[in-house]
């Protein structure tokens, strides 16, 4: 039995080690397949997201090491793209041409303050508010539906492989109390958004690195909206999201076991070049 993981980052962004790093650690835990997916350049400067100047350097450097160690694990490359409208998105052009595996497409920021900074709504809890007060008027829920109509609109217009952490914005409520997950609106904007999810044919991922940094108490997303996702016929994957080496497999166990419960049997893998269904167990994938 072994694991895969997409959604990763390295020094490339504001992951902590050189891409190698993470190859051997995945090696010597018998990962099937690794995929890097640093966060993509945007069009105005943060701490995190890599330079436009070294994409084709990460683009190379990941690829040598495909087949450097090509005997022991399958490697790719893909990248985490922020979806913001008019600026960037999973199908920008440079992204097409970058030479990539896969997406991870992911809403981070939503609209702009009135200083013109892009509001980011998975920063700390002080930022969150920022943008809550100024852009929303303490209404959460205008921010919250703002924010899965933004990712509606990233899947309609721009489809990613993968969708990256669907309900990240719940992280918030860890802080300090914004919204119940039990609350109409809230389900049904989720229920609108798995609708256009499932028309476009993402795959959606479970990610776990909100449970591994106790961040949230569940993984993104979480158990009910998951259950909704197998009625529709969503495909997932089990990502980490990991900045560190050992964040690779991060509270695995944990979502194949939520997964096996709510009734997934089987998780999308991309081996041998193609994205397929594959066993899952808890102990992890395999035929
Ligand atoms: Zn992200
Ligand atoms: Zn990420």
């Amino acid at each position: 039995m072994s694991w895969t993981n997409y959604h990763s980052h390295c020094a490339y962004c504001d992951g902590s080690d050189l891409p190698v790093v993470y190859v051997a650690e995945a090696i010597a835990q018998g990962f099937a397949a690794y995929g890097f997916s640093s966060h993509a350049p945007i069009p105005f400067p943060t701490t995190w997201n890599m330079q436009m100047d070294k994409l084709p350097a990460y683009v190379a450097e990941i690829k040598a090491l495909r087949n450097q160690y090509q005997a022991q694990i399958q490697i790719y490359v893909g990248l985490e793209v922020d979806f913001i409208p008019g600026l960037i998105g999973p199908r920008s052009k440079f992204i097409q041409e970058a030479g990539l595996d896969y997406t991870v497409g992911s809403v981070h920021f939503v609209d702009v303050l009135p200083d013109g900074r892009h509001w980011e709504i998975d920063n700390k809890p002080a930022v969150f508010a920022e943008g809550w007060e100024q852009i929303f008027k303490k209404d959460t829920r205008a921010a919250v539906t703002r924010y899965f109509e933004l990712t509606r609109q990233m899947v309609r217009e721009q489809c990613p492989t993968i969708v990256g952490h669907l309900d990240k914005i719940k992280m918030q409520n860890t802080n300090r109390f914004y919204f119940a997950e039990t609350e109409d609106w809230y389900q049904e904007e989720v229920l609108k958004t798995l609708r256009e999810i499932a028309a476009a044919g993402a795959i959606v991922e479970v990610n776990t690195r909100g449970l591994y940094q106790n961040k949230t108490t569940e993984v993104y997303p979480g158990r009910w909206i998951l259950a909704q996702m197998k009625a529709l016929q969503i495909p997932v994957t089990i990502n980490s999201d990991a900045h560190k080496p050992r964040e690779i497999a991060g509270k695995f166990d944990y979502a194949a076991q939520l997964l096996l419960e709510t009734g997934y049997q089987q998780v999308q893998v991309l081996l041998n070049g193609t994205w397929q269904p594959i066993k899952l167990t808890t102990a992890g994938i395999g035929r």
